[in-house]
């Protein structure tokens, strides 16, 4: 009886682990012969790193400050950079670019001023944008600093970079997270108003993304005006044209490359009357092209380039959606209302309209919503979203350096997986982690969030952020070709080892 039972048991208790490992994300994603070894290799990998962790804390479970040189020696982490990861959804520009490029690229131009008011410090190049006598350049500074030029270059890196702020440790509140995360973007806004600084930082944003194999970029941007050297300015639809032709460059360099759409996105903290500007922008931004013998953009269509709308900002402290949805709901356009792309529930605590962003992001008719950490919260809304097949965009390292979540192993987006609620792996802000493109959030995504799948989770991850792309049918039928062939062989490369 005893066997008899013990047996039954072990059998129930089969069926039970096969079941779950079949239900969630990827459970049921078709592996030929080729992706059915690489899966083995993959997963005897993975096998071995969570083991040789075992004795102490494990990398998956560590903060990315701490992780990041540690999961630079991983044999996974070097897989998943070799994988073709398609489309990255969820990208703030002016946060894309590596910290440290900054440093060494940028402010080692001749032009590069420091400006410091009231003990803040911002980086600029125009004259005007900040009093004369409290401006210097960045190498007459650099110079008097000759003996140590490594740790002003640091302390220079400390104004984007949110390891080096004294939040970083482990008592640090929301509030202050986020007052350090806004100074990142108030310090490099000064750069990248000043076109030769902004075409080369996007062009080097386009790099770090296609060596992480990235080939598709969907980038936040609010489309600021820049000004050149002789001190013209250009217009938010001369801006976009600007990156159009960054773009178009790049494309012609990189085969493998596809593209970039824009999301016009603005700070929650705006009045409902700059609200309705911005949607006449962007409808101004839908249609404009490009005047071929000026060389310029003119009015007329120039579709596909910029895509949808977005507001951004600390949730808690800011306008909520719905103080925002009377102008949503109706814009002053005659398009009618943009396709949106809401950030809602990057939040832990309790605020009772910033806790309720997912439900109007959900009836505002949001396509994806960026983060979702909360939706865990809402199980009204999990249905409503797989229904509508409404992707989350999760931004793992951003949650963590944000202090939603200290150890990744608890992330919300294990429950997504684990009930199949669509979710596509991004980073948000890399540059301001002094993180290259989107892997380190993939290895934390396979290590930490999902820690028995295999190659099943990741193809179906890679495959979905196409599908839920803003590309044309065209562009999906294009990309697909680059993908399939870059994905060959990546699984070739894999199931040989
Ligand atoms: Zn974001």
């Amino acid at each position: 009886m005893a066997i008899s039972r013990t047996k039954v048991y072990d059998e129930i208790r089969t069926a039970i682990v096969d079941a779950e490992a079949g239900y969630g994300l990827g459970g049921k994603v078709f592996l030929n012969t080729d992706e059915l070894r690489a899966d083995q290799t993959l997963r005897a990998m993975k096998k071995k790193e969570l083991q040789a962790s075992d004795q102490s804390q494990p990398v998956a479970g560590m903060h990315f400050y701490d992780a990041k040189p540690l999961i630079e020696q991983s044999a996974v982490f070097a897989a998943l950079k070799q994988m073709p990861k398609g489309a990255i959804l969820h990208l703030h520009n002016s946060a894309a670019v590596s910290s440290g490029w900054v440093i060494r690229n940028l402010t080692y131009r001749q032009e590069a001023k420091l400006c410091n008011v009231e003990n803040r410090y911002y980086f600029t190049v125009r004259p005007s944008s900040c009093p004369d006598n409290q401006t210097r350049l960045i190498r007459d500074m650099r110079k008097e600093r000759k003996q140590d030029i490594a740790a002003f270059d640091e302390w220079l890196e400390s104004l984007i970079n949110m390891k080096l702020k004294p939040s970083r440790t482990e008592h640090a509140t929301i509030d202050q997270l986020w007052m350090d995360f806004e100074s990142c973007f108030d310090a490099i806004r000064g750069f990248l108003q000043y076109k030769p600084f902004f075409e080369a930082y996007h062009r080097q944003l386009l790099h770090e993304f296609h060596t992480d194999n990235v080939y598709h970029i969907e980038l936040r941007t609010s489309l600021s005006k820049l000004f050149d050297a002789d001190g013209k300015e250009y217009s938010p639809l001369e801006v976009a044209y600007i990156l159009h032709r960054i773009v178009e460059d790049f494309r012609h360099q990189s085969p493998t490359f596809h593209g970039v759409k824009l999301i016009l996105s603005k700070h929650k903290n705006i009045s409902n009357a700059e609200l309705e500007n911005a949607l006449k922008l962007y409808e101004s931004l839908r249609r404009i092209k490009i005047d071929l013998i000026k060389n310029r953009p003119c009015s007329a269509a120039f579709p596909g380039f910029v895509v949808g709308f977005d507001l951004v900002g600390q949730e808690d402290l800011n306008r909520s959606l719905r103080s925002f949805a009377s102008v949503l709901l109706k814009p002053p356009i005659p398009s009618g209302p943009p396709k949106y792309y809401f950030h809602a529930g990057e939040i832990v605590g309790y605020a009772p309209e910033a806790n309720e962003n997912l439900i109007d992001a959900v009836l505002l008719d949001t396509k994806r919503i960026g983060h979702g950490y909360a939706l865990l919260k809402h199980p009204i809304l999990w249905h409503a979203i797989r229904r509508k097949q409404i992707v989350l965009e999760v931004c793992p390292i951003s949650n963590q350096v944000l202090g939603l979540v200290r150890d990744l192993r608890n992330h919300p987006a294990s429950f997504y997986v684990s009930q199949s609620i669509p979710i596509t792996i991004t980073s948000d802000d890399p540059g301001f982690w002094d993180a290259r493109g989107v892997t380190y959030d993939y290895y934390y995504t396979f290590m930490a969030i999902a820690p028995h799948a295999g190659l099943g989770f990741l193809k179906q991850l890679v495959w979905d952020s196409i599908r839920y792309s803003s590309l044309s049918d065209e562009e999906r039928q294009n990309i697909t070709k680059i993908m399939e062939k870059q994905w060959a062989l990546f699984v070739r490369e894999m199931a040989r080892k």
